[in-house]
């Protein structure tokens, strides 16, 4: 037993020997005088800092261990550096100074945050005390959040208490003005007002009001529920299935469990890495990535490394961009629908409800002729953009019905546009009307049901090829079928492709389009008959959020009112729809790329299901033999650096291939 509360030649502190802050290559730490070690936690008095490197605003004015006590400090410095030399990583250290004699009381590793981290790793590799390898263990994959967007600042959220927790959908933190309409989300936004969009759920109507917010919170839904995807596409902070708000929006109200009833246009602020939810206006905190050295140097070396291929999913030209920087080495899900949501998207929505409605094929026909235009010129611009790389294009999936107004004065205002009567089209869309639109006429079913609706689709992807090939551009689509279950579907949409490729080829004088033919696999049937799938396939995407949905019967945008309770009850460890049940789902995967490469031995396999970012899930992906995994683009260099891990802890050459 040593003791540093003996009088003025005594003391205590704890330090590290770099900072944990920032990763800066000082030894930091305080300390006092005359005291023991709970007196440093405690915080009753306020530490001093045992060099200049540690001085803060609170105790730059206190004297420091190295300015008091210089011998001992040398001392202390040269065990410090000893230590980290020795264990080859940070050291968080406790010391004690009794009558003038220093004695180390213990040390471990240090806990960092993920900017200190990067640059710790980096600075250790350069210096030669670590392996590349071990540079690339030493992050975290989620720690690059805090490099890659906006959080709130840690040391505020530290004194907050927060009022509500959910899921947690969309990392990084947000602050704004409450509002419980998109419209209104839009207009305040339009006034550079900051706000945050609380909803119960969202549809794609929503979009706009999103996009214009600065993040959104959802009562409902799961993690992959509309909220969920479409805010965690462009990087947005995101909470969802917070059971533990009520929101009454005509009223214009939030009531948290807490007791806090907060109104429209009050300040919230949103932590999206944790699910919680705080009142008022936090302070934000960001890093410039494209200038963090250590970070770019990380990256470098986590390409050498990986193996697994890592896509974006994305569909824009902006958001294929924002993908490339990232890192991202191609498009893994080009979701055709985004067009018919959100800005500029009225008249090709227009067009769309045109050929949904319409009576017979020829008027469909005729419809689609008119909407190509848009959806050629929107493929057309976004591989474009990825010049060299592949983009997978997947065929027209949600439900038609998704796209036809519901409310009385949007069906009046569109049968007026439509010129048709409005009970007509009343009828229709009363017709589209399904019991569960989720399993319903959706993916592959509407391009059997609707062989025009494919038609047009591989026409607009073939003729944007030609067109960009004849402008020197490299190009490389993959067709992509959603919603599959027996290979018979793959066989009828795979006769329209050929038709339709060969017409293209004639009437623009080519040879040939290089182009791929695929399915997703996201319902457990195809991945069971794989091998048969796999005849016609030249690519499986496995579509996790459906897969997952379809394995537990859980319906994704349902899970938040359950979920937590099975969290609690640790029924589930997990939320399978965050990352992959291995046992489950995972084996459904197993079975599917080891029956699909069975037949097709160069089978190209992939994931775009949100798993594709969560850093368990791509180890996964890695030791299943996949080729690549497709996520959001801000989740890329997350993917990048799990993949690179993934082939540190388990090389190619060790994997078992299935
Ligand atoms: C999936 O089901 O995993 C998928 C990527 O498709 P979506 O989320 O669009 O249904
Ligand atoms: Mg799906």
């Amino acid at each position: 037993m040593v003791f540093g509360n003996l009088g003025d030649d005594c003391a205590t502190g704890v330090a590290f020997t770099r900072n944990p802050g920032n990763g800066d290559n000082h030894f930091y730490g305080e300390y006092l005088v005359n005291a023991q070690g709970e007196d440093v936690v405690a915080g009753i008095r306020t530490p001093a800092p045992i060099n200049d490197f540690s001085k803060n605003s609170q105790s730059k004015h206190l004297k420091t261990l190295q300015l008091i006590m210089p011998h001992l400090y040398e001392e202390l410095d040269h065990y410090q550096k000893k230590l980290e030399i020795h264990y080859k990583d940070m050291q968080d250290i406790e010391f004690t100074i009794e009558k003038g004699t220093l004695y180390m009381l213990q040390c471990r590793v240090g806990k960092r945050n993920g900017i200190a981290a990067v640059k710790m790793a980096m600075d250790m590799y350069e210096e030669g005390l670590i392996s590349k390898e071990t540079a690339i263990m030493r992050v975290g994959p989620n720690q690059l959040v805090e490099l890659l967007l906006p959080r709130l600042d840690p040391k505020a959220e530290a004194k907050s208490q927060p009022i509500a927790k959910g899921l947690p959908a969309g990392p990084g933190g947000a602050k704004g003005r409450i509002v419980f309409d998109s419209e209104k989300a839009v207009s305040w936004a339009e006034k550079n007002e900051p706000v945050i969009l609380v909803r119960d759920e969202t549809s794609p109507e929503d979009v706009e009001g999103m996009h214009a917010s600065k993040a959104i919170l959802t009562s409902k839904g799961g993690m992959t529920s509309h909220a969920a995807l479409v805010a965690r596409g462009w990087g947005k902070c995101c909470i969802v299935g917070c059971n533990d708000i009520e929101i009454n929006s005509e009223q214009g109200i939030l009531r948290s469990k807490s007791g806090k009833t907060l109104h429209e246009g009050d300040w919230i602020s949103l932590n999206g890495t944790t699910g919680l939810v705080y009142e008022g206006s936090l302070p934000l905190v960001s890093v410039n990535v494209e200038e963090n050295q250590s970070y770019n140097s990380l990256m470098k070396l986590v390409d050498e490394v990986k193996v697994l291929e890592v896509r974006a999913n994305v569909e824009t030209p902006e958001d294929a961009l924002h993908a490339i920087q990232f890192g991202a080495t191609g498009i893994g899900l080009f979701r055709t629908e985004h067009m018919f949501y959100g800005e500029n998207s009225e008249e090709p929505l227009f067009l769309l409800r045109k050929m949904i409605i319409s009576d017979t094929v020829e008027e469909r026909r005729k419809a689609l002729n008119e909407l190509s235009v848009y959806v050629k010129k929107d493929i057309k611009e976004t591989m474009d953009v990825m010049d060299g790389y592949p983009v997978t294009i997947r065929l027209l999936d949600p439900p038609l019905h998704e796209f036809v107004p519901h409310d009385k004065n949007k069906i009046a205002e569109l049968s007026h546009e439509l010129g048709i009567k409005v009970s007509t089209l009343r009828k229709r869309v009363l017709a589209l009307h399904e019991n569960n639109p989720m399993l319903g006429h959706r993916g592959v079913r509407l391009g059997v049901s609707y062989p025009e609706i494919t038609e047009m689709q591989i026409r607009a992807i073939f003729e944007a090829a030609v067109e960009l090939t004849e402008k020197g551009k490299k190009v490389f689509p993959e067709i992509m079928i959603p919603v599959t279950c027996t290979v018979n579907e793959l066989k009828d949409q795979k006769e329209i492709v050929n038709r339709v490729y060969s017409e293209v080829c004639l009437q623009k004088g080519v040879q040939k389009i290089d182009y791929a033919f695929g399915t997703m696999i996201e319902i457990p049937r195809a991945a069971l008959k794989a091998d048969h799938m796999a005849t016609e396939a030249e690519f499986f995407s496995f579509g996790t959020n459906d897969l997952t949905q379809m394995s537990f019967g859980f319906s994704r945008d349902d899970i938040g009112g359950f979920l937590p309770t099975y969290l609690d009850k640790k029924i589930l460890k997990d939320d399978p729809f965050q990352t992959i049940d291995q046992q489950g789902v995972g084996e459904l995967i197993r079975i599917g790329i080891e029956r699909g490469r069975s037949v097709r031995k160069d089978l190209e396999v992939g994931i775009c299901g949100e798993h594709g970012g969560d850093p368990e899930s791509v180890k996964f992906c890695h030791k299943l033999g996949m080729n690549y995994v497709s996520c959001s683009p801000f989740r890329v260099p997350i993917a990048r650096l799990a993949a690179a891990q993934a082939s540190v802890e388990m090389p190619r050459h060790e994997v078992q291939y299935t």
